[in-house]
């Protein structure tokens, strides 16, 4: 038995019984059951709530439920400008959140700063947190989320199962500069 190859197993077994491996099933059934916790900042959030709605409709990939407590979610998507100010508060966003998880940035803000080149933006919010997928445009398209959020499916499609310990971020931001 322990010489017979996973295809002559499928020739033998006919169509009756689907043979995968276990980090194959669970990856396939996490990137069609996204959670998002939504981290909107800025004018980025009107095209969200754009592709979020029924036209583009996010459910067609198991990702239109957003849930509003990080630990009951899995993909952190950041839209919009980060501040400075905001970055302790996106750090404990995402240290808050159980593994597995994924972050995507959304729009250019995020991405790099975008045109916001001063001493009040984040440049980047890689330089607080892991990014797995970028999502560039002012602000992107509809579409442009559905293929970054494609890609993610694919990512996590590819993951073995040490990946998903991504533990806390490297990065703590200094309190003192939160003043809300
Ligand atoms: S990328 Fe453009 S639309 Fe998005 S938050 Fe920045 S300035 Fe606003």
């Amino acid at each position: 038995m322990s010489d017979i190859t996973q295809s002559e197993l499928e020739m033998t077994l006919g169509n009756n019984v689907i043979v995968t491996q276990m980090t194959q099933a669970v990856n396939w059934a996490r990137k069609y059951s996204f959670f998002i916790y939504p981290f909107i900042t800025a004018c980025c959030g009107m095209e969200f709530m754009s592709a979020a709605g029924p036209r583009y409709d996010l459910d067609r990939f198991g990702a239109a439920f957003p849930r509003f407590s990080p630990r009951q979610a899995d993909l952190l998507m950041v839209v919009g400008t980060i501040s400075h100010k905001q970055a302790p508060i996106l750090v404990k966003v995402y240290n808050q959140m159980a593994e597995p998880k994924w972050v995507v940035a959304y729009g250019v803000c995020t991405v790099s700063g975008g045109f916001y080149d001063n001493y009040s933006t984040v440049m980047g919010i890689d330089t607080l947190i892991p990014v797995d997928v970028y999502i560039p445009g002012c602000p992107p398209r509809p579409e442009m989320v559905i293929d970054g959020l494609m890609k993610l499916q694919d990512k996590v499609q590819a993951e073995t199962l040490s990946d998903h310990v991504k533990g806390p971020a490297p990065v703590t931001p200094p309190e003192r500069l939160v003043n809300i």
